[in-house]
């Protein structure tokens, strides 16, 4: 059996003023026994969320907040607490409740058996659009189909790692994140935990359809290069085609029964423009992507930070894989705040 020195439970937190609270109570409460960090990473949130943190940090020393200098979205500031995090074990889960808290013991439990990455699995969806409900289950099925990894269809990022899973994932340092495929490409002994997936007590969903989409985009593009090959098979089909029409063209005309084929013409050129086009669009998806990648831009910026541990500025030095960037202000932020050293003094 393996022990754990430290947890930590990280979570992004976006405008999340109604519920944040009663998270912070819940996920607390759930995790009395062990000992714990909270990690809440503020997404740039724009109402009293911050604020909320703030107080939050100042009753509860194991409360860690980080906030980015904007709203960098949610796998990035969800990577920003996986950077920070100092446990040997870390949980994932959204601050929106739809994540009980009080299942992180059990996967703990998984945990101390011998499993490295373990990921909760919804046994059901209550108060989700049947939209949602739809549209995320075609998304499991194409991304079954084109990715090179095998992703659970009903787990989200709701995800207990092993220290050395989530070294092995932080030492990722793609931009385009999907996090719920990268935990399952870095291997080691994955389990899953069922659970039933609670609806959000209040506040709204962040992801709009234009976000589900770019989420799906990146999720699909950084896993599977079939996208740009389906370009060389379509162009090769069109292409066999061309062949094949090319001698019954020429008979055609030698039996004279030859039409000037207006219709056919244009149906061809709108197709292999459409074609075209498409391949175009399909390359210019990964292109931009290489781009974002070549860059070399930080994936979210620091503004400030409260009760960060000690041994944050002592041997391992965040952050680990560099996606980070601290401007001045926030190391100063974080020297100012040495809160864990007076609570335990
Ligand atoms: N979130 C975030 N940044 C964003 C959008 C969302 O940090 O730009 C957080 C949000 O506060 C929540 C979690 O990510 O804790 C999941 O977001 P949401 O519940 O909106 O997603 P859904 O559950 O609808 O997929
Ligand atoms: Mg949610």
């Amino acid at each position: 059996m393996r022990t754990l020195s430290l947890l930590s439970v990280v979570a992004p937190v976006y405008n999340e003023q109604e519920l944040i609270e009663t998270f912070i109570d819940r996920a607390c409460a759930a995790l009395t026994d062990y000992e714990f960090e909270l990690v809440l990473v503020d997404d740039g949130s724009s109402d009293a969320t911050p604020r909320l943190l703030d107080r939050a940090a100042e009753r509860d020393k194991r409360v860690r907040v980080i906030h980015l200098s904007r709203n960098f979205g949610h796998q990035a500031a969800l990577t920003a607490g996986l950077e920070h995090a100092v446990g040997n074990v870390v949980a994932m889960i959204d601050a929106d409740l739809q994540d009980p808290p009080e299942l992180i013991p059990r996967m703990i439990e998984q945990w101390a058996g011998g499993a490295d990455v373990v990921y909760a699995v919804r046994k059901q969806r209550d108060g989700e659009t049947a939209f949602k409900l739809a549209t995320a289950s075609w998304f499991y099925k194409l991304f079954d189909r084109l990715a090179q990894v095998d992703l659970e269809p009903n787990s989200g990022d709701f995800r207990l790692l092993d220290r050395r899973a989530l070294d092995a994932l932080l030492s990722m340092t793609e931009r385009s994140r999907f996090l719920r495929g990268m935990t399952v490409w870095v291997g080691f002994r994955q389990t899953a935990v069922p659970y039933e997936r609670d609806a959000r007590t209040a506040g709204e969903t962040k992801y709009t359809l234009r976000k589900m989409l770019r989420f799906s985009l990146d999720a699909i593009a950084s896993f599977s290069h079939l996208p740009l090959q389906l370009a060389t098979y379509v162009g090769l089909l069109s292409a066999g085609v061309a062949f094949v029409a090319i001698p019954i063209v020429i008979g055609l005309h030698f039996a004279g029964s030859y039409l000037p084929g207006f219709g056919t013409i244009t149906i061809a050129i709108l197709l292999i423009g459409g074609i075209q086009l498409i391949a175009i669009g399909v390359i210019g998806e990964y292109i931009g992507r290489i781009y974002e990648e070549v860059k070399h831009r930080p994936l979210y910026i620091v503004r400030e930070e409260r009760n960060r541990p000690a041994t944050l500025d002592g041997p391992i030095a965040l952050p680990r894989a560099g996606l980070a960037a601290h401007v001045s202000a926030a190391v100063s932020a974080g020297e100012e705040s040495e809160l864990p050293e007076r609570v335990g003094s």
